[in-house]
């Protein structure tokens, strides 16, 4: 069998256990998957256990679905740019934790929203502070690259521009730990058109630019259920949304996507596989 060139999945379910999510993510035919690797709404976790360790191990060989394949989501109630300094430490100890986790399960990725300012700091404080505690957790830890997903700029959450993506990775000191997860929606909510395949190739020059290609270590890949510059995060199914399907034929063909988890987070699990498939098919026209 020739070995696949795209890793392409999506954010599936480890409910009852880490080792499901590989079985989860055979099923509608991925070969790469996200997942959480404990609830992402609390705190607190149990620790992993060697068992479900191995056992995750042996489901993810079986599947033939390697590390560089699979990208972990951090808990949703992590803050590395929190103002308050309590709050900040308790969101770098639980960032750790999930670094840690990683390293436990063999894996090299981890994705992680930013952070916010909740408007108690200045942009620049607070993408110094994500920087930090990028740092921090990168020097406690091996093997596992810190991968930054960028966001609509809902709210105060920051690092929905290239530019401010540049500025956390400026700040830290392994640049070979650090990378970039776009998700296609929130990069057309945050304000670059995809909507046609000149609108992709200059929304992702600009990306090369500012940021570049070196950094892009995952996608999340999303059609939006709100219009350009909307700086609302709704995920739709690809082609359903505001977006389209030409940008992600755009971006199955895009070099850069070779070798790097793709994620979906759309909204009907149910035609995962479709999506799945259709997807693969666009990397074929590449042979053409
Ligand atoms: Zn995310
Ligand atoms: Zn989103």
């Amino acid at each position: 069998m020739q070995a696949a060139t795209h890793f392409i999945g999506a954010h599936v379910s480890a409910s009852g256990g880490i080792a499901n999510a590989p079985l989860n993510a055979q099923k509608i035919g991925a070969n790469a998957f996200a997942l959480f690797t404990k609830n992402q709404r609390r705190w607190q976790a149990a620790p992993l256990c060697e068992k479900q360790i191995e056992s995750f191990k042996q489901h993810c060989d079986e599947a033939n679905i390697g590390h560089n394949a699979i990208l972990p989501h951090d808990s949703y109630l992590i803050n590395l740019g929190h103002p308050d300094d309590a709050q900040l430490s308790r969101s770098r100890e639980a960032f750790l934790e999930e670094m840690q986790r990683c390293e436990q399960m063999g894996l090299s990725l981890l994705n992680f929203h930013p952070g916010s300012h909740l408007k108690q700091i200045s942009i620049d404080e607070c993408l110094k502070r994500i920087s930090e505690s990028i740092n921090w957790a990168l020097d406690k830890t091996q093997g596992v690259t810190a991968v930054i997903e960028n966001t609509a700029g809902q709210g105060s959450n920051l690092g929905h521009s290239f530019e401010q993506l540049a500025q956390i990775i400026d700040k830290v000191e392994d640049k070979s730990r650090v990378g970039i997860c776009i998700d296609t929606c929130h990069m057309f909510a945050a304000g670059y058109d995809l909507t046609s395949e000149a609108a992709c190739e200059q929304s992702f020059a600009l990306f090369d630019k500012q940021v570049g290609y070196q950094y892009l270590k995952a996608m999340h890949l999303n059609d939006s259920k709100t219009p350009l510059n909307s700086r609302v995060d709704r995920h739709h199914s690809l082609g359903a949304g505001y977006i389209g399907q030409a940008a992600f034929s755009f971006i199955m063909q895009l070099p850069a996507t070779r070798g790097i988890p793709l994620i979906l987070e759309t909204i009907e699990p149910e035609i995962w596989p479709d999506e799945i498939n259709w997807l693969r098919s666009q990397t074929k026209l590449l042979d053409k």
